[in-house]
Parts: structure tokens; sequence; C-alpha cells
């Protein structure tokens, strides 16, 4: 009897087997009919924007948006400034890209912009291609200068998706096994007690803070825990990275997030607004970190296009004093916004902005969306409206967005 179910369940894990067989086959073939599509990791809005100006988008059936979102708070100057799609064209007409190889004169403009612009003349600029590329860059280099490998990060923390960068990140689901070193240590942010108490450790190599903690949904670190930070890496040999990546670039109403607080790292990231789309980060060095032939390098980064872009946002932000308005329509922004019933905190500073609700943001979101026409942006605190516009937000549009939201919450 015994033998006979054995027998019996032998023949359904079989026919099982050669069932799973034939449809995977089937699938492939179908696959291969179909031709390649996407890998499926992103959850997408069921719209296609096909033209865009400024912070307004206009889809495939004509329909017009108010782009409060920037596309991960990307755009800076807002989409097609003319300043920037003539830069960009010329330089197309002229050379596009060469490697790290030749001299590139553009490379050598940008930084020198950028370090006038940002008050870092001092610093060394390393370009690279993405944010997360940045701070794997900014944490090799605090471990090379220290011959360290102990980090310490904070808790809700956002740094990117390459090795170092995602597990500096609190989101162990992203995390995959070849990337846990077990070398970051995650704090509470702001907790002085707490990082104080973990320099008495191992040696740490590094302090990698956020220059305001954006998709957590917009917190600040105080000013008194970057004045901590910056004392306890000076005393105990420490290197201090300031991820400006999504905060930098004049979103926060200065040129980093940092400087509202008056400290100086040793290390900054940038990425995001740097290109208002093309992809374009940075590493800034401060004046110890030696350089050495060939102990960091990209093919990309840099490029003729890349030098183009970043210079011309550069030169929009300057010429259009956009940090200013900024910090003025973001003010205007907070000041009404937590007037509204239905916001129970607006936290952030200049046009980098979290909405907390009395109730979940997803539905208040895409009612925004739908009814209204209008991005704005999620955040892993469920009831918060990241708000991350171009540096050159209307006060009209500025607005129609309050608007919208009295009547989404009424
Ligand atoms: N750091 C911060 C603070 C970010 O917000 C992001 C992206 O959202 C990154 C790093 C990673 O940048 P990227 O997606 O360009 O690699």
């Amino acid at each position: 009897m015994a033998a006979c179910k054995a027998k019996g369940r032998r023949y359904i894990l079989q026919t099982c087997k050669s069932q799973y067989a034939f449809h995977g086959r089937y699938l492939n073939f179908w696959k291969y009919l179909c031709g390649m599509k996407l890998f499926d990791v992103y959850p997408l809005f069921d719209i296609e924007p096909v033209r865009a100006l400024g912070s307004e988008l206009w889809d495939n059936t004509g329909r017009r948006y108010l782009d409060l979102y920037g596309g991960h708070a990307v755009i800076s100057i807002g989409h097609t400034h003319p300043h920037y799609v003539q830069r960009l064209n010329e330089q197309l007409n002229k050379i596009a890209f060469y490697s790290n190889s030749v001299k590139i004169p553009l490379q050598e403009e940008l930084a020198k912009k950028l370090g006038k612009m940002s008050g870092y003349e001092d610093f060394d600029l390393f370009l690279v291609n993405s944010g997360a590329e940045a701070n794997e860059n900014a944490l090799k280099m605090a471990s090379f200068h220290t011959g360290r490998k102990r980090v310490l990060v904070f808790k809700q923390s956002f740094h990117g998706r390459t090795s170092l960068a995602v597990e500096a990140t609190d989101n162990p689901s992203i995390v995959a096994p070849v990337n846990r070193t077990g070398n970051m240590e995650f704090l509470p942010l702001n907790d002085i007690d707490a990082l104080t108490q973990a320099f008495t450790g191992e040696p740490v190599a590094a302090v990698m803070a956020e220059g305001i903690q954006g998709l957590a949904g917009i917190y600040e670190p105080a000013t008194e825990f970057l004045e901590a930070a910056r004392t306890l890496c000076t005393e105990h040999g420490a290197v201090l990275i300031l991820d400006e990546v999504q905060s930098g670039y004049g979103r926060s109403g200065s040129f980093f997030a940092h400087q509202n607080s008056g400290i100086r790292p040793d290390l900054i990231t940038v990425a995001k607004g740097m290109g208002n789309g093309f992809p374009v980060g940075g590493l800034l060095l401060g004046p110890q970190f030696q350089a050495k032939h060939s102990l960091l390098g990209t093919t990309f980064g840099g490029n003729h296009l890349a030098c183009a872009a970043a210079l011309a946002v550069l030169e929009v932000i300057e010429s259009e004093n956009l940090i200013d308005n900024a910090s003025k329509i973001g003010l205007q922004l907070a000041s009404e916004l937590s007037g509204i019933n239905g916001v129970t905190e607006v936290r952030g500073t200049g046009l980098m902005l979290g909405a907390e609700l009395d109730r979940p943001a997803g539905p208040v979101r895409t009612a925004l969306l739908n009814e209204f026409g209008i991005f704005t942006g999620s955040a892993n605190q469920k009831n918060t409206i990241r708000i991350l516009p171009a540096l050159n937000l209307s006060e009209a549009h500025a607005d129609e967005f309050l608007t919208a939201l009295r009547k989404t919450l009424a």
C-alpha cells in the first residue's frame, strides 16, 4: 500500500515537472515571438509625456500637467530651458564625447564655476554619471584616505543602488547578499549621543548623511547634529561626507543644504539637478585628499555633452537668481501649505518640501494627478507628499498647486 502511494507521488511529481518544462519552453517561445521587453521594475503612471517647457508637461493626448516633482528632483532650471537647449545643441555639433584620456577644457571650466558658485573653490572635482556612483567613490575615497572600513550612516537614508551606496541605504529589501559587507552601521538621525557613542568602537572611516533626507520624507539634520558630526570626525580622523545628490544645486535655498548650518564636510556628492536631466554627477573632494593616477575612473564621466549641460545649468542658476527664487517661493509655499486643513506638518526648506497629511498621501497624489494634472512625489513616510519642482517655479504655478490641494483635501 505504502509503495503504491510513493509510486503515485512520484508519478504526480514527474507529471508536474514535464508540464513545467513544456510550459517553460512554450513561454520562452512566446517571449521569442514578442521580442525583448523591458524588465518590469518601475510602477508606472499611465501617462506618456511627449513635450515639456519650464514646469509644464504635455502628454501624447495633448493634456497639460504641472510638474512639481521634476522626475525625482532632477529638473532644476525647468524643462527645455532655451539656454540649456542651445548649449547642448552647440556642443553636439562640435564634439559629444571623448574619454578621459584627452584634455577636456570644459571639465576645468565646470570645476571653476562650480567651486565659485558653491563656495568650495579649494575643493577638487571628480566627474561621474549618477548619484550612486558619486557616493560609491566618496566611500572609497574615505576608506583609501583613512585605511579604515567602518562607516556610520543614518536610519531612513537613501544613497543609491550601487554596491556601497545601497549598503549605506536603510532599505534591506534592495540590498543583495553580495552587498552585505557589514561595514555600515545605522544610527538615528539627530541623535548626538548615539553618534558620540558610535565613535568609541572600532575606528570610523566615514560618517555619511544626506544634506536633507529626501526619500525618507524630507527630514533635515539639525545644525547642532551636523556640528557634532563635524567635531567628532575631526577629532577621530574620520571623513565627513554630505550626500547633496537631491538637496544640492540650490534646491534648499543655499547652494548646498548643509550650508544652512555653516559646517564644511570633507567630501560632497552631487547629481540630479546638476544636469537638469542629462546624466552627470560629481564628487567634490577637500584639499586633504591626494589625487593619484588611476585611483578613480570612469569611461563616460565628464564627457563633453555632460559638461555642457552642467555648465548651462550653473549659468542659468546664476543669471536668473534661481537660488533666491527657490528660497522665496519655498517660503511662500511652506507658509501657505501649513494653513491648509489636512496638512499637519510642513518639513524642509527652499523647494525641497514635505507636506505631512492627516491621511495617506497616495490617494491625494493620485487625485492631484488625475483631476488637476499635477505631478507630486511620494516618500517612505506614507502620509507625506514630496514637493521638488524646478527652482524657477512661478508664484502662479505654486498657487495652482495650493488651490488643487485645498480642493482635494476638503
Ligand atoms: N543620494 C540621494 C540623496 C538620492 O536621493 C539619490 C536618488 O534618489 C541617490 C543618492 C542616487 O542617485 P542616482 O539615482 O542618480 O544613482
